[in-house]
């Protein structure tokens, strides 16, 4: 874990700092108070806008990190990818989306979760990022290979030349699905290896195992993935964990932008 001014963060060590500058945010350091204590960044639930600007106050400041240029979509567990192509998003329509992508500099694209898995991409190549969104739905939509078909298509990058990163999520310590989620993993990829698993008398699911295997299979070397697992549901008091706070909480922000020149 990293810290500045009180918030506390995982960052990748393969994401150049002097490139990009990307976190993702634990629920450390914020002003909101219980059950959105303390850094959220959602306004679904009844937290107030006033805690909300607070925090993403103290994260610009802390991080050094536009935050008014942020882009930030609804997530509805689909894995459609929203290309951004300029710098006049601040204000607009939110969009539904679980992908964000963009080549353009100075503008953070953010992922908020708790339980679900966020992934953030680099391609230092071509200049490009982006930040997915992958719960077990997305995941079983192939989110994450959509968000690299879209950096293929709009910024002609080459998976070998990227570097990806995981941030925590519930890990299948603590995650139990239902054959309904097996069936839609089996309807996507025909099989699947090793995230999932029967414990006892439960199947598990490893998100994150789900997802390295879609972004190996869309080309990125593994010694390009940076995976340190956490768990959400174990590290409550750490993150955010819809599950272990019983459903009402807040949302950590998981977030990447190109520095630019
Ligand atoms: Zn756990």
């Amino acid at each position: 874990m990293h810290s500045a001014d009180g918030i506390q963060y995982i960052a990748s060590p393969l994401f150049p700092a002097k490139e990009v500058n990307h976190a993702f945010l634990s629920r450390i350091g914020g002003v909101s108070e219980p059950p959105f204590d303390s850094l959220n960044f959602d306004n679904r639930d009844t937290d107030t806008s006033e805690n909300i600007e607070k925090n993403r106050d103290k994260l610009s400041k802390a991080l050094d990190v536009p935050v008014k240029n942020i882009v930030l979509v609804n997530q509805v567990h689909g894995s459609k990818v929203l290309v951004i192509k300029d710098s006049n998003h601040a204000g607009q329509p939110i969009v539904e989306a679980d992908a964000i992508i963009t080549d353009v500099a100075q503008v953070p694209i953010g992922i908020m979760t708790a339980d679900c898995l966020p992934v953030l991409i680099y391609d230092p190549a071509k200049k490009a990022v982006a930040a997915v969104h992958a719960g077990w739905k997305g995941s079983a939509g192939g989110v994450s290979i959509e968000a690299i078909k879209a950096m293929r298509l709009q910024y002609g990058s080459d998976p070998k030349d990227m570097v990806a990163a995981l941030g925590p999520y519930i890990g299948p310590c603590c995650y139990s699905i239902r054959e309904n989620v097996v069936a839609e993993f089996k309807n996507r990829f025909g099989s699947y290896t090793g995230y999932i698993q029967k414990f006892k008398d439960e199947i598990r699911l490893d998100i994150g195992l789900a997802n390295i295997e879609q972004l190996t299979g869309s080309g990125i070397p593994k010694a390009n993935i940076s995976f340190e697992p956490v768990c959400t549901s174990c590290n409550n008091a750490l993150f955010f964990s819809y599950r272990k706070d019983g459903g009402r909480t807040g949302r950590q922000l998981s977030y990447i932008m190109l520095k630019g020149s």
